[in-house]
């Protein structure tokens, strides 16, 4: 089932064809996806949702090569990734993949600058100076040129996320997969990084695909598909940009006019009627709320 892109043109960037991956715990085999199958498009803001344990992980570090595939097939552009060698997916790696954590994972005696720049060491044809240049560039792209030379526990989680965000920038790769990217950061500071790596998305065309079980991330996603026990059981609603901004101003009317309707209402009688408008009026699928986990940080 894969997903036309948002155009009929689009150039396809990742293709996954019926994916499976097993896992062998024991004597119990564990099937982490089965038969997915996903065509992503360059320049696209996607969000893989879904549960605690539903293969979010797991499908990330299929594509971004970190993992192998117990079956299916991966293209990555043009190529399919089947038959690589170790080597060959460390540089596919290097060269078009930037990751992002849940745990950000800096390395703790580098500064932020030096973290930066550390996977851009591999990259032989770039001199010191290009190196430094980059490091500068994005350092300003994400905020942080005052804390150059602050080490990640001198940094709160919000920049210690700009930090890695960064590093997953400087290489130039074509995708950037985040796992969970706001999963260990407050509400607002999650939201700020959300907005950055959507407008990255919108002013540089950079190809994002982040999982998340947080329903307000997903919502800021312009096409949502949906994991649960490994199988690919939605694709969501795409939105262009456009539309969503239309839509945003729309939702943003409807919601003071509910608000005025709802003045002599009790507050939590009103609150859940406004859910409940609001469900019926934005949402064609069933709320993410309802297979959301319970560790929600709304
Ligand atoms: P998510 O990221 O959505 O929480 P994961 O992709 O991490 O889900 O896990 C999907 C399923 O695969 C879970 O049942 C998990 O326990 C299992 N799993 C993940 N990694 C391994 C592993 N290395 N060995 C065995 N089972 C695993
Ligand atoms: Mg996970």
């Amino acid at each position: 089932m894969a997903q036309a892109g948002p155009e009929g043109s689009a150039v396809s960037l990742v293709r996954v064809e019926k994916l499976c991956k097993t896992y062998t715990l024991g004597k119990q085999q564990v099937d982490a996806l089965r038969d997915v199958s996903l065509t992503i498009n360059a320049g696209e803001f996607l969000a893989i949702a879904g549960p605690s344990g539903s293969g979010k992980t797991t499908l990330l570090n299929l594509i971004g090569c970190i993992d192998t595939p117990t079956s299916g097939e991966l293209v990555i552009g043009e190529d399919s990734v089947a038959g690589r060698t170790p080597d060959d997916l460390a540089e596919l790696r290097l060269r078009t993949m930037g990751f992002i954590f849940q745990t950000f994972n800096l390395l703790p005696v580098l500064s932020a600058a030096e973290n930066i720049e550390y996977p851009l060491l591999q990259m032989k044809e770039l001199s010191r100076s290009e190196r430094r240049k980059r490091v500068d560039e994005y350092l300003e792209v994400v905020g942080l040129e005052r804390f150059r030379h602050h080490r990640p526990n001198e940094l709160s989680g919000g920049q210690r996320q700009r930090v890695a965000i960064a590093r997953a920038l400087a290489t130039h790769p074509r995708i950037i997969l985040a796992d969970e990217p706001t999963a260990n950061l407050d509400h607002k500071t999650g939201g700020s990084i959300l907005a950055l790596m959507k407008d990255l998305n919108r002013t540089r065309g950079m190809t994002f695909i982040f999982s998340t079980h947080d329903p307000s991330v997903m919502d800021m996603a312009d096409w949502v598909v949906e994991v649960n026990d490994g199988i690919l059981t939605e694709h969501g609603i795409f939105k262009t940009w456009d539309v969503r901004e239309h839509l945003a101003s729309l939702e943003k009317a409807f919601d003071d006019l509910l608000s005025q309707a709802f003045t002599e209402m009790p507050r939590p009688e009103a609150e859940r009627k406004r859910e409940e408008i609001r469900r019926r009026t934005t949402r064609t699928a069933a709320p993410a709320a309802d297979w959301a986990d319970q560790t929600l940080m709304r």
